[in-house]
C-alpha cells in the first residue's frame, strides 16, 4: 500500500472499519460494536490477554480531521498481528467516524467529543465509559493531530508513575521532527514534551484524556503529529509512539 493510496482513503470510515474487522478475525480479537452515531457503527478491540489491571488504552480519531492518528493505530496493530492476541490492549479505532468522514474535529452536532466526558446525555461517550468501567489501565494513549504544531509534540499527565513522553518522543523524531518550540498551546513544552499536573477545579470540561488519568490509567499520553506535515511520516510517528509504549510497558512499574 503506497501513502497516495493511504491518501485518498484515510477518512474513508467504512474502509477503515473493514480492515479492523478483517484483522480481528485474523488476531482473534473480542470485537463489538458498542454504540451508534449517525449511520456509523462504533467498534471496540480487546486482545484476549487484556485483563482487569495492567492493560493498555489506545484511542484515536475523537478528531476527524487528524487522520494519520486513527490510520497509525490500524496500521500499529497490523503490523504486529501474529502477536497481538498476546499484548494487553484495549483499542477505540475511530471515535467519531462522521467527523472522519467529513474531515471534522467535530460530530455532526458540532460538539467538540474530546470537552464532553463530564457530560451524561452523549450515548456514545456514556456506552464508552461502561466499557472501560472494570479496567485499570497501565498505559493510556489518546492519538491526535494539530495543524498548528510544528513538529510532533505530546502531553503527559503527571502522575505517580515514572514519565514515558521523552522516550516516546524519540521514537517518533525518526519521522517527524520534534517540535521545539518552549511554549506549545500556551503550555510550556520541553523538546516536545508537556508534562501537566491537572487540577480538576480548573478545568471547565473533561477531555478524554483527564478522564482516564482521573478514573483508570497510571500514565496518559495525549501525542500529537503536525497534520500539515506529509502524510506517510506522521503515520510512521504514530506508529513508532504506539510501539515504544508497547515495549516500555513491559519494563516500567
Ligand atoms: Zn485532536
Amino acid at each position: 500500500m503506497n501513502f497516495d493510496f493511504q491518501g485518498h482513503r484515510v477518512h474513508d470510515y467504512r474502509f477503515l472499519s473493514k480492515r479492523w474487522l478483517q484483522l480481528a478475525r485474523k488476531a482473534r480479537l473480542h470485537g463489538l460494536v458498542y454504540n451508534t452515531a449517525d449511520e456509523f457503527e462504533l467498534l471496540c478491540f480487546r486482545s484476549p490477554a487484556l485483563q482487569s489491571s495492567g492493560g493498555i488504552y489506545l484511542s484515536a480519531g475523537i478528531h476527524g480531521d487528524e487522520p494519520a492518528a486513527t490510520e497509525g493505530l490500524y496500521q500499529w496493530a497490523e503490523l504486529h498481528s501474529s502477536i497481538l492476541r498476546e499484548i494487553p490492549v484495549m483499542i477505540f479505532p475511530c471515535l467519531n467516524p462522521w467527523g472522519l468522514v467529513h474531515n471534522r474535529r467535530t460530530d455532526s452536532e458540532n460538539r467538540d467529543l474530546n470537552r464532553c466526558y463530564h457530560l451524561d446525555d452523549i450515548p456514545q461517550i456514556t456506552a464508552q465509559k461502561e466499557l472501560m468501567r472494570d479496567y485499570r489501565f497501565r498505559i493510556a494513549m489518546c492519538l491526535h493531530e494539530d495543524y498548528d504544531a510544528q513538529g510532533v509534540y505530546l502531553y503527559e499527565v503527571r502522575q505517580k508513575r515514572s514519565t514515558l513522553g521523552r522516550e516516546l518522543l524519540a521514537a517518533a523524531g525518526y519521522y517527524v521532527p520534534i517540535d521545539a518550540r518552549r511554549t506549545i498551546e500556551g503550555r510550556r513544552a520541553e523538546q516536545g514534551w508537556i508534562a501537566r499536573k491537572i487540577n480538576l477545579k480548573k478545568f471547565p470540561f473533561i477531555a478524554e484524556a483527564i478522564y482516564l488519568a482521573f478514573n483508570h490509567s497510571e500514565r496518559t499520553i495525549t501525542a500529537e503529529t503536525p497534520s500539515e506535515y506529509e502524510l506517510g511520516p506522521r503515520i510512521q510517528a504514530h506508529i513508532a509512539m504506539i510501539q515504544r509504549a508497547i515495549e516500555l510497558s513491559f519494563v516500567i512499574w
